[in-house]
């Protein structure tokens, strides 16, 4: 049954929106991904040919699922579930890819001082499930309390979680310690499939992995001069009957969007998010939102989980740094920050 299920939600959504010479507008939807929901937005000759090429976006996309997921076991498969739940038992033997990304989610960490630490997942865990019991009943919400995760941080050392290349074993060696990688894995695994489909000579398609966009070249619809792709950011406050707050245009670019909205639940009127600071241990009060426009998409979503976590100056400091690097900072109160370039990608109204 949950078998049928998972194909009936895993068929593909084919629908034909448009037509110019270049060929018809494709888009095809996808809600069996990393929790979310998938959309491949492209230009073919007909339905057949787009629906060949997003059938093996999916299933690229869906071999770094497997191997990224902490919550599922795969038959045959070690993924980060099993590193997890070997945790001061044995080192694991990985895929390359999931080296990759612990490697890549090593730096990040370092390179922010650690306020995007995939080693949180013993906190992560307590704000997760405090949030599936306030969610399941509003009435009984509550906050953890802060004995409980502060005991749970003293397990999150990223230096304990161990890497060799030469065994190609990733281990815990903290029995108590948890990897959650909700704030990288899918924007890695997205630039992943992109550069794999780029090597294929893809030159013209759109990922979104739950709002992580990616752009693989010109929006080839045969219109000139080209307009890029229009991506719209989300407007943080959905209770507006604005559902859009700014809608960007990028060639072969990411955007990347942390936010308030995304997972949240209220306890006593206020809003308790999935965005932790490391330094608190309680949801990071500055933003609304981060946008971060990019060509990495693994490096937009780890800095928009590291720029939620930072205060404005700092933030406007780290993204004017950082060549070929922009952002927009939606503050506590509504009001907008943008990165020195950033204006640049605002689609005029
Ligand atoms: P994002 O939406 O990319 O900012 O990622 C948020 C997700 O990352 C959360 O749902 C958690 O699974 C995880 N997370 C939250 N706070 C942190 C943090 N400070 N460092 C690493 N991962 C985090
Ligand atoms: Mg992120």
């Amino acid at each position: 049954m949950k078998k049928a299920i998972a194909l009936l939600l895993c068929l593909l959504l084919m629908v034909p929106t448009g037509c110019k010479s270049a060929g018809r507008r494709y888009q095809a939807t996808f809600l069996t991904l990393f929790d979310t929901v998938t959309t491949i937005i492209g230009f073919a000759k007909n339905e057949a040919e787009f629906q060949a090429l997003s059938a093996r976006v999916h299933d690229k996309l869906q071999e770094y699922h497997r191997l990224y997921d902490i919550y599922n076991s795969y038959e045959g498969l070690n993924n980060l579930k099993t590193v997890n739940d070997n945790a001061g038992v044995r080192p694991v033997k990985v895929d390359a890819r999931i080296l990759a990304l612990l490697e890549f989610a090593k730096d990040m960490h370092k390179a922010s001082d650690g306020k995007i630490n995939i080693a949180l997942g013993s906190v992560l865990r307590i704000w997760h499930d405090y949030r599936e019991r306030g969610l399941a009943d509003p009435q009984k919400a509550s906050v953890p309390p802060m004995g409980l995760l502060q005991e749970a941080a003293k397990h999150t050392d990223i230096d304990k979680l161990i890497l060799d290349h030469e065994a190609s074993t990733a281990y815990l060696s903290d029995p108590h310690m948890r990897l959650d990688v909700g704030a990288v894995g899918k924007g890695y695994a997205v630039e992943q499939a992109a550069l794999w489909l780029e090597g294929e000579g893809v030159s013209s398609l759109l990922l979104s992995v739950g709002g992580n966009v990616r752009a693989i070249g010109p929006k080839a619809d045969g219109a000139a001069p080209d307009e890029g792709w229009g991506i719209a950011v989300q407007n943080p406050d959905k209770e507006s009957e604005k559902s859009t707050l700014m809608t960007l245009q990028i060639d072969g670019l990411s955007v990347v969007s942390s936010g308030v909205y995304e997972r949240f639940y209220t306890v006593d009127g206020v809003r308790y998010h999935h965005i932790i600071d490391p330094a608190t241990l309680m949801p990071a009060a500055h933003y609304l939102q981060v946008t971060i426009v990019c060509r990495d998409s693994g490096l937009g979503d780890a800095l928009s989980t590291i720029a939620f976590n930072e205060p404005i100056e700092k933030g406007l400091g780290l993204i004017n740094a950082m060549e070929g690097v922009e952002a927009a900072w939606v503050l506590a109160d509504g009001s907008l920050r943008y990165s020195n370039g950033f204006a640049g990608y605002i689609k005029a109204a």
